[in-house]
């Protein structure tokens, strides 16, 4: 790794603690005690550099799931069904411990795990008694794959000289109660962690913190909602004034495209909070930015890195985007998807109609992604074709409604397009072979999207990426990965 690109010598406004790091690592990062030991060789590195590593996790791989199955079966009142689950993961944590620890540690972790689940079996056979399963209990159950696998990572760092200690989160990450997504308060946070983890920091152990848990004032459990361990370390970063936040998971990062569909893709050095907000939406399940923003509203920048391959840089993404000289940072392509054109079957948009026809999919829960209005018409994109029956039922009472499936959107993602004149002709130029259906450039400025048949993705994004990637700016693109790339 060169020199600039070590996170530990940036420089914010306020009274950053530059030395200070959280490593957030994905389940798929803690999935065994292979993975737990590459966290380990991974953390210890930056403690090598000088730098103190906060470290968040989040439950093994599919331990969440799995979780929360045997929480359903209890509240359908399955209590065999809902220990046995349990079972299986009680067995999964003590073999990987086995594999993991040797000597005190084991016992002492083994002894944890054993109490841990003697305490899940015990909640689960109380919801099977009552056969209901509310969301605090849920919230309950599932907490238990962050409880566990941050005393076992804690105990990996320690084997391994980095003097790990494992916090529960449940002491600092302080929310509010609406259990499965609650809400994190942040000022009460930011007190909780001084009180409870700089003073581990400053002592020279090394924090392990479960990510998506927390609880309320009152010590009741909560959790964040799914995938909440990067809000957690965005939560941890920002109280604590880090320097950097690193989530660890098993890509190299942002890139400019989808590797599969075109080899060539480069990775993006850095990218705005923005421009990964736009891409997250549109199909790169890197993270989702809107969980970074603690991290962002204080500048500290967010880097993606990849547990697997710890010497590549991955991407940095920052409030601010950098200058680039190439207009777009990244096309982000979403199959499976239906357009649905309803028209006015009175020859009048009434005021009031576009609202009626928005609220019909507000009442099935059905997400929109895209919408072209004419005077009579609204097109509009989903994704769920699942309640689309219902859904054209209701609107056909009030316009005629035609449905076209198989389609694609492609999104172009980049600050620099902004103002940039030419650039529509050009990208409608490098697709001209192509049927575009909708088009719609984004109020936010920084995405052009359009909408195309589904057997037409890879043909366009090859051809929109060879026109706007073939002299990528390098002081925004991993230029020379390309070589090797177009090898693989
Ligand atoms: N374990 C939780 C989930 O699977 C949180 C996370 O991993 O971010 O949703
Ligand atoms: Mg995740």
């Amino acid at each position: 790794m060169s020199a600039e690109a070590h996170p530990s010598v940036e420089t914010h406004p306020g009274e950053a603690r530059t030395n200070l790091v959280v490593m957030k690592f994905g389940g798929t990062s803690v999935e065994d005690a292979k993975a737990m030991l590459r966290t380990a060789a991974i953390v210890r590195g930056r403690r090598e550099r000088g730098l103190s590593p906060v470290v968040v996790v989040s439950a093994m791989a599919k331990v969440t799931d799995q979780l929360l199955a045997a929480a359903s079966a209890a509240g359908r009142g399955d209590k065999i069904g809902a220990l046995a689950i349990a079972a299986r993961l009680r067995n999964r944590h003590l073999e990987t411990a086995a594999e993991l620890l040797c000597g005190d540690l084991f016992s002492s972790i083994e002894k944890i795990i054993r109490h841990e689940f003697d305490a899940l079996d015990d909640l689960l056979r109380g919801i099977a008694a009552v056969g209901e399963l509310t969301p605090r209990t849920s919230d309950n159950v599932v907490s238990f794959g962050e409880r566990i696998s941050s005393q076992m990572v804690a105990a990996g760092f320690t084997q391994n000289g980095l003097n790990g200690v494992q916090v529960d989160a449940r002491t600092c990450i302080v929310t509010d109660d609406h259990y499965g997504k609650a809400v994190p308060q942040e000022a009460a946070i930011e007190a909780r962690l001084t009180q409870h983890v700089l003073p581990l920091i400053n002592a020279g152990h090394t924090p392990v913190m479960g990510g998506f848990i927390g609880a309320t004032e009152q010590g009741i459990t909560t959790t964040l909602g799914r995938g909440g361990s990067d809000f957690t370390a965005a939560l941890v970063g920002g109280g604590l004034n880090a320097g950097a936040i690193e989530i660890w998971t098993d890509v190299n990062g942002i890139m400019t495209t989808d590797p599969r569909i075109c080899p060539d893709a480069l990775r993006v050095k850095t990218i705005s909070f923005e421009e990964a907000a736009e891409l997250a939406y549109f199909g790169a399940k890197v993270l989702h930015p809107a969980t970074i923003l603690p991290a962002v509203q204080k500048s500290i920048p967010v880097w993606v890195l990849n547990s697997r391959n710890a010497a590549n840089e991955g991407t940095k993404i920052t409030a601010v985007a950098p200058p680039c000289a190439s207009p777009f940072k990244s096309i982000a392509a979403k199959k499976r998807l239906t357009i649905i054109d309803v028209v006015a079957s009175r020859m009048l948009m009434t005021h009031g109609y576009l609202k009626s026809v928005f609220d019909v999919f507000d009442r099935y829960h059905c997400a929109i992604d895209m919408v072209s209005t004419s005077e009579v018409s609204i097109s509009l994109t989903v994704d769920s074709n699942e309640r689309l029956p219902e859904i054209c039922a209701e609107l056909e009472k009030i316009a005629d409604v035609k449905l076209e499936g198989h389609k694609a959107l492609i999104c172009m993602v980049g600050e620099d397009i902004r103002g940039q004149s030419g650039i529509s002709g050009r990208l409608f130029s490098a697709i001209r072979h192509v049927n575009v259906r909708m088009i719609s450039q984004g109020a936010s400025e920084i995405n052009m999207s359009f909408m195309i048949e589904e057997s037409d993705v890879e043909e366009a994004v090859r051809s929109l990426h060879a026109e706007f990637f073939v002299d990528p700016d390098p002081t925004v693109f991993d230029t020379e990965a390309r070589s090797l790339a177009t090898r693989t």
